[in-house]
C-alpha cells in the first residue's frame, strides 16, 4: 500500500512545540511530506519522520544517522543531548524538551487534525486488551471500512503509531490502550479522546508499579478522563471495582456480561469453540475459555452501541485471528494438544488459562476414544508484580494443584537467576518444598526456559494435554517445538 502523507514538514516544529535546526545546508522544504513516524531507526524508510527516544537499553539519539541513511527526512531529538554537537544531519531536525511529549503531542495533533471521521473506540482492562480489541475490529469491519493495529501497540511508545496508521477514511478506529505506570492512561486518552471506551476487567497486572488494585482501577478509569457528554464507557457488570468505575462518568455507562446482556455460553462441538447465546442469538467463538465469553459479550456491548446488528457480529467470530499465544489450541505429532497461551501472564490470566485447560482436558476425557491423556501444566514466573509477587504465586499454585495434574512444570527467568543459583519466583513459595503429591504426579521445577528445553521433553509419553502460560520474559514459546514434536 503507497504510504499517506502524514504531515508537512512545515508543520513539524509547532505541533510538537519545537525549534528547528537546519545543520548542513539542508535541502528540506516546508511542503515536504512526512509519511510515516518510526522510533525504530531500522524501520525508517523514505519519507520516515524519526523519533530518538531514550531507552533503558540504548538511546535513539545513538540511531539519528541511521534513520537517515534509511531515508527519514526529519528528526525530533531532545534538546539535553546538544544534538548539533559535532554533527552535521543532512536532514532537519527539530529540537525539543522530551522527546516522548513531542510524540504524544505529534500523534495529539494528528488525531485532532485527520481522525475527526472516524469513531475512536479504546480498548483497556488487566487482561484481555488484544482479544476484545480483535473481536471488535473484526465485527466492525463487516459494518465498514475499520483501522485497528494488529498485535500489541498499546503503550506509551506503541499507541501513537498505531495512531499514525490509522487510516483517516475508515469508519471506526479501534485501539488498545495500556498503562504500566500512574499518569499514564491519561497521556494515552489524551491522545485518542475516545468516543467510546472499554474496561474489559480490573486485575493485578503492574501491581509492581502501581501499587494495589484501587490504584489500577482508577488508571483504567482514566482511559473516559476526556468525555465531556456524548462519549460512553463499557464496563464489566460484575468486577469488584464495577461500582467505582460507573462513578462520576460524564457520559454513558453500559454495562456487558451475562445478566445484562441476557447471554449464556456453551461448550461447542470441537475443541477450540463455543457457542455464545446472546439474547437468543447463537454465536459461534473460535476459542475456548469462559474469559473469551466475557471478552465477547464486551465486543457485543461495542456493536450494540453502534447499532451493529447480528450477521455482522457472527461474521466478525467466524473471521477472527488472534495473535499467537493467546488461546491457541495446537496439535502434538503423537495426538496431544496445547493451549498456548504464553504470550503474557498475571495471576488472574494463569487462572482464567488453567480453568480453560482443565475444560479442555475433561472435555477429552469425556470424549474417550480420543484417549484423553495426562493434563500437563507449565506454568512459567510472573513478572512485575513487585510485593504481590508471592501472593500471586501462591494463588496460582494452588489453583493449578487443585486441578489435580499429572504433572506441573514451573519455569524461571533465565536473566533473573542470582550468583547463589536461587532460581525463579516460585523458589519464593515454602510450601513448595513440602508438597506431597500422590503417586504417580510430579512437580519439577527448571530454573530457565534454556534447562527446561533439555528437561521437559523426556517427561512427555504422547497425548497430553498442556498448558503453556507465563510472563513475556519466560519465553515459554522456545518449548513449543519440541512439546509439538514429543506429545
Ligand atoms: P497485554 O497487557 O499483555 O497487552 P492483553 O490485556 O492485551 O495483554 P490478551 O493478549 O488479550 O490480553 O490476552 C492475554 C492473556 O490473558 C490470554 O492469553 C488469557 O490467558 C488472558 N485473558 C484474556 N482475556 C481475559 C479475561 N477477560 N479475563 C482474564 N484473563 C484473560
Ligand atoms: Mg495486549
Amino acid at each position: 500500500m503507497p504510504l499517506r502523507e502524514l504531515l508537512r514538514l512545515g508543520q513539524l516544529p509547532l505541533a510538537v512545540h519545537g525549534e528547528v535546526l537546519f545543520s548542513a545546508p539542508a535541502v528540506a522544504r516546508e511542503e515536504d511530506s512526512l509519511l510515516s513516524v518510526c522510533i525504530d531507526s531500522r524501520e525508517c524508510s523514505r519519507g520516515s519522520l524519526f523519533f530518538a527516544l531514550p531507552g533503558a537499553r540504548t538511546d535513539g539519539h545513538r540511531y539519528v544517522q541511521e534513520a537517515i541513511s534509511r531515508g527519514a527526512v526529519a528528526a525530533v531529538v531532545s534538546s539535553q543531548e546538544d544534538p548539533l554537537s559535532g554533527q552535521e544531519w543532512a536532514v532537519p531536525v527539530v529540537c525539543v524538551q522530551d522527546v516522548l511529549t513531542a510524540l504524544h503531542q505529534l500523534a495529539s495533533w494528528y488525531c485532532k487534525t485527520h481522525l475527526a471521521g472516524p469513531v475512536r473506540i479504546g480498548v483497556t482492562g488487566s487482561n484481555g486488551k488484544t482479544t476484545t480489541k480483535e473481536m471488535i475490529a473484526s465485527i466492525l469491519r463487516c459494518a465498514g471500512p475499520t483501522s485497528s493495529s494488529f498485535g500489541n501497540l498499546n503503550s506509551e511508545t506503541g499507541l501513537p503509531l498505531a495512531v499514525f496508521q490509522t487510516d483517516p477514511d475508515a469508519r471506526y478506529a479501534v485501539y488498545e490502550m495500556a498503562m504500566s505506570n500512574p499518569g499514564e492512561m491519561e497521556v494515552l486518552a489524551d491522545i485518542v479522546r475516545p468516543d467510546l471506551a472499554v474496561i474489559t476487567n480490573i486485575g493485578e497486572a503492574h501491581i509492581g508499579n502501581l501499587g494495589s488494585q484501587e490504584a489500577i482501577a482508577r488508571e483504567k478509569k482514566a482511559i473516559a478522563s476526556r468525555f465531556d457528554g456524548p462519549q460512553r464507557l463499557i464496563i464489566p457488570e460484575d468486577d469488584p471495582f464495577s461500582a467505582y468505575l460507573r462513578e462520576e462518568i460524564p457520559g454513558e455507562v453500559l454495562f456487558f456480561g451475562m445478566q445484562s446482556q441476557k447471554a449464556r455460553l456453551e461448550a461447542g462441538e470441537n475443541p477450540g469453540a463455543q457457542r455464545l447465546f446472546v439474547d437468543e442469538e447463537c454465536y459461534p467463538l473460535p476459542l475456548e475459555g469462559a474469559h473469551n465469553g466475557r471478552n465477547a459479550l464486551a465486543a457485543v456491548a461495542v456493536a450494540q452501541a453502534l447499532g451493529i446488528g447480528s450477521d455482522c457480529v457472527r461474521q466478525g467470530f467466524q473471521t477472527l485471528r488472534l495473535p499467537s499465544g493467546r488461546s491457541e489450541l495446537l496439535q502434538g505429532k503423537n495426538g496431544g494438544l496445547v493451549l498456548n497461551d504464553c504470550y503474557n501472564a498475571n495471576p488472574e490470566s494463569c487462572i482464567a488459562a488453567l480453568e480453560t485447560v482443565a475444560a479442555v482436558h475433561s472435555e477429552r476425557q469425556r470424549r474417550v476414544h480420543e484417549g484423553g491423556g495426562r493434563l500437563v501444566l507449565i506454568l512459567g514466573e510472573l513478572a512485575e508484580l513487585g510485593a504481590a509477587s508471592i501472593p500471586g504465586h501462591r494463588r496460582v499454585l494452588e489453583r493449578a494443584l487443585s486441578l489435580e495434574p499429572d504433572l506441573i512444570i514451573l519455569v524461571g527467568v533465565a536473566d533473573q537467576i542470582g550468583p547463589a543459583g536461587t532460581a525463579s519466583a516460585w523458589d519464593g513459595l515454602e510450601e513448595l518444598e513440602e508438597i506431597a503429591l500422590p503417586p504417580g504426579r510430579q512437580l519439577c521445577r527448571f530454573p530457565s526456559v534454556q534447562e527446561a528445553l533439555a528437561g521437559v521433553p523426556p517427561l512427555l509419553a504422547g497425548g497430553e494435554t498442556i498448558l503453556l502460560k507465563g510472563s513475556r520474559s519466560v519465553q515459554l514459546e522456545r518449548l513449543l517445538p519440541e512439546l509439538l514434536d514429543s506429545m
